[in-house]
């Protein structure tokens, strides 16, 4: 049977280059970083390769990058480390109602312990309001974090703007950049950014090795506590192939950039025509106009997504739903209910996103495949009188 992979923005694979970078970091060259012979200071010189790498793909200085475990883990840093610096002068933090759990889940945590965190809202296009985000500010605030583009509806943000009004009034600006990057051209110097989370698996490289990008000066405490790696700002014994891994990956999407987002936002586009040409009662979430090239959010009318899912995987097609990221879980996403829709229009929403991979021959085996199962699902739905089909 054939098998299409559709969930970009979920994890990528590991691209050849990229393994064929690593593997000599599990066997050869597998000296400890911190240790001062030769072959410790062959892995040093291996990371901060690397660390110039990621530098480049987002106009940093390398001394600006921190390897970290993940998006996840540079989430948390943001959160905990900024609070802790900044306690002093408030404990008021502006997010908002679309980032991933990895942001919302660590704010949460932290309103337990007495700060006081606005979640703003997103407009029908899915994109913050200047005007809120600015009424929002007091003179307690000490973090402003927002997406730079969102995971499940794959709108971009206005960064440079958000950038810009954080540095008027003397406010740390993060951004979780982990959908950004590779696929929407990414600027600390001229965005304004403070802080930025990454990962690798995003991108091509391997899961569990990711980044934070701290620009010189601003204040941060550390998440991790221990030895001195990564400039005494975040212990451990560093994942050294995944270092390396996620620095040829950050090559890789500096070198393919525009090729990639040509190649994916060409057949993402063919998708979506494709399905509102032949499935009736399917429309599109977020705006097309500032989005990620492969993201492609549908809802199916009077369908139920999970139903959906489990049809087009028994196909061979991997998806996601509408629920939030867990297969088991059947809580709407707080990113569509955030967007207005109504929870039984959520239930029937997927998400596809392309990749480097993806051909168009995959995407005609999802549309025929879709048009089946839609028709076979709306036969048995008990509206499909009162719609007349
Ligand atoms: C995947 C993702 C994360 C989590 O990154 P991990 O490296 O998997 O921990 C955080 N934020 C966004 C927007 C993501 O898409």
């Amino acid at each position: 049977m054939r098998q299409v992979y559709m969930d970009y923005s979920a994890t990528t694979p590991v691209k050849k280059e990229v393994l064929d970078a690593m593997l000599p970091y599990f066997t050869e060259s597998f000296g400890n970083p911190s240790s001062i012979y030769t072959r410790g200071l062959e892995s040093k010189e291996a990371i901060n390769a690397a660390r110039a790498k990621v530098a480049e793909l987002i106009n940093a200085n390398p001394a600006e990058v921190f390897f970290s475990a993940g998006g996840t883990e540079s989430d948390n840093w943001a959160v905990f480390g900024v609070a802790d610096a900044m306690k002093d002068k408030g404990n008021h933090i502006i997010t908002t109602k679309i980032e991933h759990h990895a942001m919302l889940h660590s704010c949460e945590f932290l309103e337990k312990r007495g700060f006081e965190v606005t979640y703003l809202g997103i407009g029908p296009d899915g994109r913050v309001s200047l005007e809120e985000l600015e009424a929002a500010i007091t003179d307690k605030t000490i973090l402003i974090s927002v997406m730079m583009v969102n995971n499940e509806i794959g709108t971009v943000q206005p960064i440079k703007e958000i950038g810009e009004i954080a540095k008027k009034h003397g406010i740390t600006f993060h951004t979780d950049a982990v959908q950004a990057l590779g696929n929407v051209e990414i600027d600390v110097k001229d965005m304004n950014i403070d802080l930025m989370s990454m990962s690798s698996h995003k991108i091509y490289g391997p899961k569990g090795i990711g980044g934070m990008y701290i620009r010189r000066g601003v204040k941060i405490s550390n998440y991790l506590h221990g030895g001195a790696q990564e400039n005494k700002r975040r212990a451990g014994t560093e994942n050294l192939p995944g270092i390396v891994g996620f620095g040829k990956a950050a090559e890789l999407a500096k070198a393919n950039y525009e090729e990639h987002v040509k190649h994916c936002s060409t057949l993402r586009n063919y998708l979506i025509e494709e399905v509102l040409a032949k499935i009736p009662d399917t429309y599109v979430n977020g705006t097309m106009d500032y989005r990620h090239p492969g993201n492609a959010n549908i809802t199916f009318e009077y369908i139920e997504g999970e139903a959906m899912l489990l049809m087009l995987d028994s196909m061979g097609i991997s998806v996601s739903t509408g629920s939030a990221c867990s297969s088991t879980s059947l809580v709407p996403s707080h990113v569509l209910t955030a967007l207005g829709i109504p929870v039984e229009k959520i239930h029937g929403t997927l998400r596809f996103t392309v990749g480097d991979f993806t051909t168009k021959e995959d995407i005609d085996y999802v549309v025929e495949s879709l048009v089946k199962i839609v028709t076979t699902l709306r036969g048995i739905s008990s509206v499909n009188e009162k719609k007349g089909w």
